[in-house]
């Protein structure tokens, strides 16, 4: 059976993941996952990759400049499979785009006319899509005879009900592309996908999805399908993330130009580097870090305390939208790990209907919530990659009925 390839692009690292593909229309079986990290000039790239199992194929770090772009770390990666698998045949690329616009509302199949598309979304995610693109066009320099497969953050809330995909600015912008789009749809994806098969009927109800890793959102789902999201034009609104600030008052924008006479690339640096939990406690954008400081440290403390409010803020936004709430689940690096910030954002909800379980949300459970909670509160571990790989799989697939 053929396999194949996906491909997650990051400002400076590059996940990947080698699937075998199977026929018999299951999901494809992930063989191999990895990341290359700190990619850039004068960096030392870092290489990672486990089996199934959780064997660690390689750990490794690059010499100096030895990987200065995602077309270098690709290049690395694909040396890597082809020695680890020497029989392996690719025949698609599953490559996760950040943005996909108005436009797309499914995976779509990589053509020249729809990377011109795409690139011009580019100041829309200035953070992820060019790097997403070059990694499009080294595959296919890589891969010339495999299915390239785009798999869009936005693709997953492009239904929106109206009121939910549009600012309050002249109606014109909307018409150019200035909307709420909203992200993680990948994730939001494979949960929605999880809890029909877990628990049928409440996948039928009100879902909120809290994916809180580095990169932060929430989505407020009907009956499986994205009904709301905290984020909006960029992946800068909503929850405050790692360096990215969440909900801002424009007029804050207005005062970092006019007052501060600072340049636009001076403010796009500001809140997607420096901000959100970076910028609030003044030690780390990472969560482990900061609750390992919190007891010592106020600044840690209040970037915690913030982070949590937030959430618990949105939590309410969006119960409302949907009229309700049936199910929270909590999903990504900090929703799956942190039994701490499980706890704070659950913390006296009872007047909607959540009650924590403290054992349960302790030992990990996917389960979390007290048998008497009206609210189901889960977790459940994220798989963007898979969902990657049942697209490419559907396109190889769609391909081949064509060919016949
Ligand atoms: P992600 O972007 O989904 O990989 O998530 C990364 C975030 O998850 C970082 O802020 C990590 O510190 C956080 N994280 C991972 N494991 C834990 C843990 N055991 N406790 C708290 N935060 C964690």
């Amino acid at each position: 059976m053929p396999h194949a390839l996906t491909l997650n692009a990051g400002s400076s690292s590059l996940k990947f993941g080698y699937f075998q593909l199977r026929d018999d229309g299951a999901d494809p079986e992930a063989r191999i996952v990895g990341l290359v990290e700190r990619i850039g000039a004068g960096e030392r790239a870092h290489i990672r990759a486990r089996g199934p199992d959780g064997t660690v194929l390689v750990d490794e770090e690059f010499g100096r400049n030895h990987v200065p772009d995602h077309a270098a770390a690709l290049g690395e990666v694909v040396a890597f499979l082809r020695a680890q698998r020497p029989d392996a045949r690719f025949a698609a690329v599953g490559h996760r785009v950040v943005h996909g616009g108005p436009d797309f509302d499914a995976p779509v199949e990589l053509t020249d006319e729809v990377m011109q598309r795409l690139a011009e979304f580019q100041p829309l995610a200035p953070l992820h899509q060019p790097h997403n693109l070059s990694g499009v066009r080294a595959a296919f320099d890589l891969f010339p005879d495999a299915v390239q497969v785009a798999c869009f953050d936005t693709a997953f809330h492009r239904h929106h009900p109206w009121v939910n995909d549009t600012f309050a600015i002249p109606r014109k912008y909307y018409d150019q592309g200035v909307r709420r789009y909203g992200f993680h749809g990948l994730s939001y994806d494979y949960i929605a996908g999880k809890l029909a098969e877990i628990a049928p009927h409440l996948h039928m109800g009100r879902t909120i999805v809290a994916h809180l890793g580095n990169g932060a959102s929430m989505c407020g789902l009907m009956g499986g399908r994205s009904v709301a999201s905290s984020m909006g034009f960029t992946a800068l609104d909503g929850l405050p993330m790692g360096t990215r600030c969440g909900q801002l008052d424009p007029g804050v924008l207005l005062y970092m130009l006019q007052t501060e006479g600072m340049s636009a690339a001076e403010i796009q640096d500001l809140l997607y580097k420096e901000s959100g939990l970076l910028g609030l406690s003044e030690l780390s954008n990472d969560m482990r870090t900061l609750e390992a400081a919190a007891k010592d440290n106020e600044r840690a403390r209040e970037a915690i305390a913030y982070f949590v409010f937030r959430i618990r803020r949105e939590l309410g936004a969006l119960a409302a939208a949907l009229g309700g709430l049936s199910t929270l689940i909590f999903t990504g690096g900090i929703g799956e790990n942190s039994a701490h910030i499980r706890e704070k954002v659950c913390a006296g909800m009872d007047w909607i209907g959540m009650e924590l379980d403290e054992g349960r949300n302790q030992r990990g459970e996917q389960l979390i919530s007290t048998d008497f909670s009206r609210v189901r509160i889960l977790v459940i571990p994220t798989n963007e990659e898979l969902v990657i790989a049942r697209a490419a799989r559907d396109m190889v697939a769609e391909r081949k009925d064509a060919a016949e």
